[in-house]
């Protein structure tokens, strides 16, 4: 690179349709932007995927806003093959008074978390497994989870690695996944207003590095009806106060704390209208479906990755402690969605159910799409929606749900969502995918 072109940072906030969008800064002039921010508008978040606006939406031409970067939050690598390092620092997007603004993602996280930990004295822990496939490479078939299926595509994992190790997100497994070029990465345990950064920085890197190979990486829920799924899999867990885990008790079901017992059934209780804010595409509904190891019906379950609330393994080699590792994963939920809004989400919901003392829910064992209507019953399964549409219709009709927001956000999400649904009207499963495919 030329040595007097100085290297841009992004100050970027995630939006509705899970895009990351925001606007550039040279690096030496962000510690001084960053009190005031940049530019933002409030239409911005009735954004389509489509480089549209959704119509009608509830802001219009009108308003402004700021995007303020948190520095605690930058991820910053030289690694990913571009010319310039990528560099990109997520914000809270505020009134030009510094107030918050009620369509701020990242803030209604941070918000659930303190009036999670006000109300329970609990912080969440949370990490972010996701799914991705690589087009365009030509690469020769291989079999699923081989050392061939990696190695095929060096320097591409080692290089992956790297950029995230630098950029600051603690990646701990890549795998070639069981789909057709279909990888996976996760992330190590962080506060989950961190992990949902984390999440992001994976993604834009993965992105970026996969484009400068020449190739084309997507995260998208399904890359054609019939193909293996790419699932974002959050997996929670809860410390007190003293950053001691709450999550375990081997005396009970499942080895489930009653606390986290509680907060399971405030999920599964309201999911069927979290679903829309967790897997938020038209494709997302080609993805959950019964047998695809994604989750189907408003399902806990110890070890079974058809289940929507899967209790996670631990290992006790050498003598190692069950309490800090044991968690909880959610998987219904895909890269189409955005990451705050979903961990937003699922702790509300949560929330709702431990100030309820709901008890913990059944431990389901079998495959609920096998069974009766009565048996579905008495253990308290749902389907989740089968479509957008019905997805959407579930978290108007869920009132609890849309008390957690201002109901102009409600609108916003709505109005984008329609217009997502709308654009695929009449079209045939396989062109939507592929639609998807190229946008995530
Ligand atoms: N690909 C599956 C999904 O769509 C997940 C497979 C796994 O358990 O990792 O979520
Ligand atoms: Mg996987």
């Amino acid at each position: 690179m030329n040595p007097v072109v100085e290297p841009l940072v992004a100050i970027v906030t995630t939006d509705l349709s899970a895009v990351t969008r925001g606007r550039s800064v040279t690096q030496s002039r962000l510690e001084k932007v960053a009190g005031t921010g940049i530019g933002w508008l409030q239409a911005n978040i009735s954004l389509t995927p489509f480089n549209s606006i959704a119509n009608p939406n509830p802001w219009g031409s009108s308003g402004d806003l700021r995007i303020l970067p948190d520095l605690n939050a930058r991820y910053r690598t030289s690694l990913t093959g571009a010319e310039t390092p990528f560099d990109m620092v997520p914000g809270d997007i505020v009134e030009l008074d510094g107030k918050p603004w009620l369509g701020c993602t990242r803030t209604m996280l941070r918000d659930a978390l303190a009036d999670l930990k006000a109300a329970t004295g609990l912080s969440v822990v949370a990490t972010f497994e996701q799914e991705f496939q690589i087009f365009g490479a030509d690469f020769r078939a291989a079999h699923s989870l081989s050392m061939e299926a990696l190695r095929r595509a060096d320097p591409f994992a080692p290089q992956l690695m790297a950029a995230l190790e630098q950029a600051g997100v603690s990646p701990e497994v890549i795998i070639a996944e069981f789909g057709d070029d279909q990888f996976e990465v996760t992330h190590a345990p962080t506060d989950a207003l961190t992990a949902a950064d984390r999440c992001v920085a994976i993604r834009e890197i993965t992105r970026e590095l996969t484009r400068n190979f020449g190739w084309e990486a997507t995260f998208a829920p399904k890359a054609a009806p019939d193909a293996v799924g790419n699932g974002v899999h959050i997996h929670f867990s809860f410390v007190d106060v003293n950053g001691d885990p709450v999550t375990y008790d081997p005396a009970l079901p499942g080895r489930l704390s009653a606390k986290a017992g509680s907060f399971c059934a405030g999920v599964l209780r309201h999911l069927p209208a979290l679903t829309v804010l967790t897997a938020s595409s038209v494709s997302s509904y080609y993805r959950l479906k019964p047998h695809s190891w994604s989750s189907s019906y408003t399902w806990l379950a110890d070890k079974d990755r058809e289940a929507t609330l899967r209790i996670c393994p631990t290992v006790s080699i050498g003598g190692r402690d069950p309490a800090r590792q044991f968690n909880i994963e959610y998987r219904a939920a895909d890269a189409t969605a955005n990451p705050y809004l979903s961990l937003a989400a699922i702790i509300r919901a949560g929330l709702e159910g431990l100030k309820a003392n709901l008890p913990t829910p059944p431990l389901v064992t079998g495959d609920p799409s096998e069974m009766t209507a009565e048996e579905r019953q008495s253990l308290g399964l749902v389907r989740l929606p089968e479509t957008l549409e019905a997805a959407l219709e579930a978290l108007q009709a869920d009132t609890v749900v849309t008390g957690w927001f201002a109901p102009v956000f409600i609108q916003s999400f709505a109005g984008v969502k329609r217009a997502e649904i709308a654009r695929f009207a009449g079209m045939e499963p396989a062109a939507i995918c592929d639609t998807y495919r190229k946008l995530y």
